[in-house]
């Protein structure tokens, strides 16, 4: 029983362990007063030159809107306010940092409340409406999103 036990907490700590390094990753849709979502061309990395919705990864102990609230200040400029989830789309590959398979990225959409809009790590930025965003050349996790924020520019 004393092995069976000490074979259990090694299994637990390896499993507790492994859950610390699950990346999230949060992403904004963030929609102005003409109907039109911001997107964002990346730059640097292997995703270079795709489009994406601005985000980024949860740091340990944060809260998801705390990061995205984070994130667009550092990468946009901007104060933004969430307003509601807009869907989670799994993470196939790895996320640096994390459990290959055990991230995932969550959008919301919300508003842009303060700030100046720059382009601080992106190389550019585009607002556009429901339209026009299925001709962009995306990162894959964020693809599967489009039909969610096309449906909130369409009702909004
Ligand atoms: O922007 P950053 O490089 O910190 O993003 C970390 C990871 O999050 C990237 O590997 C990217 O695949 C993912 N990501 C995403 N959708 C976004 C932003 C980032 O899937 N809108």
């Amino acid at each position: 029983v004393r092995a069976m036990q000490a074979h259990l907490d090694a299994y637990s700590a390896a499993a507790a362990r492994r859950a610390l390094e699950v990346v999230q990753v949060v992403g904004a849709a963030l929609v102005d007063d003409r109907a039109r979502v911001l997107v964002a061309q990346r730059g640097s990395g292997s995703l270079a030159g795709l489009w994406e919705f601005p985000g980024g990864k949860v740091e340990p102990g944060e809260a998801d809107l705390s990061a995205l609230v984070r994130e667009c200040a550092e990468e946009l400029g901007v104060q933004v306010r969430p307003e509601s989830f807009l869907g989670e789309v799994p993470l196939d590959g790895v996320v640096a940092g994390g459990t290959p398979g055990a991230s995932t990225m969550r959008l919301w959409w919300g508003r842009i409340t303060g700030g100046e809009l720059v382009a601080h790590e992106h190389t550019e930025l585009r607002w556009l409406r429901a339209d026009e965003l299925e001709d962009l050349d995306w990162i894959a996790a964020d693809r599967p999103l489009l039909p969610a924020v096309r449906a909130l520019l369409t009702h909004l």
